[in-house]
């Protein structure tokens, strides 16, 4: 096992322990009593971080992706009016991922759901904060770890400088996970589209199977089914193990990107046990709702606590002063 999937079970462990307390949305963590610096200032802070530092590593989670308008999985809101609309009238599903936990009545119309899923994340344009991180981080050193599955980075970025720890929506497993093997899903959902037209079902044939078992096929993400954690998967951990590892006596800056309090063990825990033992580490998080900073890094990092796209688009600016 890669080391930092050992450092994520390990938290998962600790998240187990302490369930009740991060059930309530808070950490076991000892929190830093710091008051937040004047925003202006907090921004020179992050442009003069990323400045400094030999390389960085960013953790994104969904917190980056709602910030740029991919806030449909959640809630019945205009972006999930705008993608699902059909959807919505019909069902009243309270975003993307209700409609995902559901009992269908028909295998037929949960595929034109899942499909309708899975072609607004492929073909979504690359979102602005995702633009506005890629200009901050100019000329620098830099990983891109995500949590997100909507295939933004790898949009943006070789598919080697991205790990992509939950899955992403351009590939397809078995349901049942009778092999370790996961195939392309851009194309054949293209295609589902068009033959579902105006409709919300296809047809059975268009039902996707598994060319090994013919049992269903489904995507390859963690969360609403059974994640194919097999060669892939480990691929992804240790592509940011050994970004890490290479680079662990330099000034590495681990950069929390909108974490929520549902799964601090993929990121942000890591982040944190990793900024403390690693001697030249620093930590920076943006987060639109918490200002949580763990009181043993506290001289090592700092928290944003503001909308992630105004932050990046602010930072990004001051970044792009300082090079001219
Ligand atoms: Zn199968």
């Amino acid at each position: 096992m890669s080391f930092y999937e050992n450092l994520v079970m390990e938290m998962q462990r600790n998240y187990s322990r302490h369930y009740g307390l991060y059930a309530a949305g808070k950490t076991p963590y000892e929190l830093s009593r710091k008051p937040a610096l004047p925003y202006p200032e907090q921004i020179r802070r992050l442009a003069q971080e990323v400045q400094e530092a030999d390389c960085v590593l960013v953790g994104g989670a969904s917190g980056l992706s709602a910030a740029g308008g991919g806030d449909f999985y959640y809630e019945d809101n205009a972006s999930y009016r705008k993608y699902f609309g059909k959807f919505a009238r019909k069902y009243h599903f309270k975003g993307a991922f209700d409609g995902m936990m559901r009992p269908w009545e028909s295998r037929e119309e949960f595929w034109g759901y899942l499909a309708t899923f899975l072609h607004t994340t492929q073909t979504a344009e690359v979102r602005e904060p995702y633009k506005d991180l890629d200009a901050l981080l100019a000329g620098k050193d830099f990983f891109l770890l995500t949590t997100n599955q909507d295939t933004q980075f790898v949009k943006l970025y070789p598919e080697e400088q991205v790990a992509e720890i939950q899955g992403d929506h351009r590939f397809f497993q078995c349901a049942r996970c009778c092999r370790d093997d996961t195939w392309d899903a851009v194309k054949p959902v293209e295609e589902m589209i068009k033959v579902m037209g105006e409709g919300t079902s296809v047809p059975s044939d268009w039902i996707l199977r598994c060319p090994h078992c013919g049992g269903e096929a489904f995507p390859w993400v963690r969360g609403y089914g059974n994640f194919l954690q097999g060669r892939k998967y480990d691929g992804e951990y240790q592509k940011v193990s050994k970004y890490i590892e290479k680079r662990k006596e330099k000034k590495i800056l681990f950069l929390e990107l909108g974490v929520g309090r549902l799964t601090p063990m993929f990121i942000q825990e890591p982040f944190w046990a990793l900024t403390l033992a690693l001697p030249k580490a620093r930590y920076f998080a943006v987060n639109n709702q918490y200002h949580f900073l763990p009181k043993e890094i506290e001289e090592k990092g700092m928290v944003i606590v503001e909308d992630i796209a105004k932050v990046l688009k602010d930072a990004a600016k001051i970044r792009a002063g300082k090079k001219n």
